[in-house]
C-alpha cells in the first residue's frame, strides 16, 4: 500500500498517473486527447503532456514543471496546465488534480439554469461526502487566462468546480483521492441526468448536517 505521508516518489507518481489514465480510458471518461492529470512533487509538479491520450501515457514523457511553469523534463505540458496551477496555488494541501471532459458531467455543464452554488444537488450521500458543493465557473474560450483567475477565486474554498460548457476539475490530497472524487462526480452527473423529469428527493438539511458531523462533509 502506498504511504502518502512519505515524500512523493517521482517515478512512482509517473506510473500512477499513467495507470489512472488507462483506467479513465477503460471507463470511457477520457475521449480522444481530452482530460489531464497532475501531481505535486517536492521540487515541482508532474503534468500530462499536450495532445496526449490519457489511455496511452508513457510515464517518462509526462511533463515535469517547476513552480514558475518551466519545463524540467518530459514533453510540453497540456495547454490546460494553468487550471491545475490555479488549484495548487489556492490549495496548498493539494497532492493531485484531475480534469476531464467526461460525458455526463460535461453534459450537465451545458445545461441552462444551473444553480451556480452547486451545479449538482445533494442526491446521494457519496456525492456530498466525496465531492461536496460544485460551483459553476462561467464560460471562457479554451486557453483564456481569465479562466485561471476565475478558477483561482473558487479553488481555496472548493476542491471541485465545473467549467461551463466544458467539464469538471477536482483536486485531492493525493491522486487516488482526486480520482475517486471525479469518478463520483461523473456518476452523480449521470444520475442527475437520468432523474431529469422525475420527482426527486434530495438529501435535506438534517441529512447533510449528519454527514458534516460524521464524515466531515464539505457542503
Ligand atoms: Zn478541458
Amino acid at each position: 500500500m502506498t504511504n502518502y505521508n512519505a515524500p512523493p516518489d517521482e517515478a512512482a507518481l509517473r506510473e500512477e498517473i499513467a495507470a489512472i489514465g488507462r483506467g479513465f480510458r477503460q471507463l470511457g471518461v477520457a475521449p480522444g486527447t481530452s482530460g489531464n492529470i497532475s501531481a505535486k512533487l517536492a521540487d515541482g509538479w508532474l503534468m500530462t503532456p499536450t495532445n496526449a491520450s490519457l489511455g496511452a501515457l508513457n510515464p517518462e514523457e509526462i511533463s515535469k514543471l517547476d513552480w514558475d511553469g518551466n519545463l524540467l523534463s518530459g514533453k510540453p505540458p497540456t495547454k490546460e496546465s494553468f487550471l491545475h496551477a490555479a488549484f495548487y496555488e489556492a490549495r496548498p494541501e493539494t497532492g493531485g488534480i484531475i480534469h476531464l471532459h467526461a460525458t455526463h458531467s460535461s453534459a450537465v455543464s451545458c445545461l441552462a439554469g444551473l444553480d451556480a452554488d452547486s451545479c449538482l444537488p445533494p442526491i446521494t450521500p457519496y456525492f456530498v461526502m466525496r465531492v461536496g458543493r460544485l460551483p459553476l465557473i462561467p464560460y471562457y474560450r479554451p486557453g483564456d487566462p481569465e479562466l485561471g483567475t476565475a478558477v483561482r477565486a473558487y479553488a481555496a474554498k472548493y476542491p471541485a468546480v465545473l467549467l461551463s460548457n466544458h467539464g469538471p476539475i477536482v483536486a485531492g490530497k493525493n491522486l487516488e483521492a482526486a480520482r475517486n472524487a471525479i469518478e463520483e462526480l461523473e456518476e452523480t452527473a449521470k444520475l442527475f441526468l437520468l432523474l431529469h423529469g422525475h420527482k426527486t428527493r434530495s438529501l435535506d438539511e438534517s441529512d447533510i448536517e449528519e454527514l458534516r458531523q460524521v464524515f466531515n462533509a464539505n457542503w
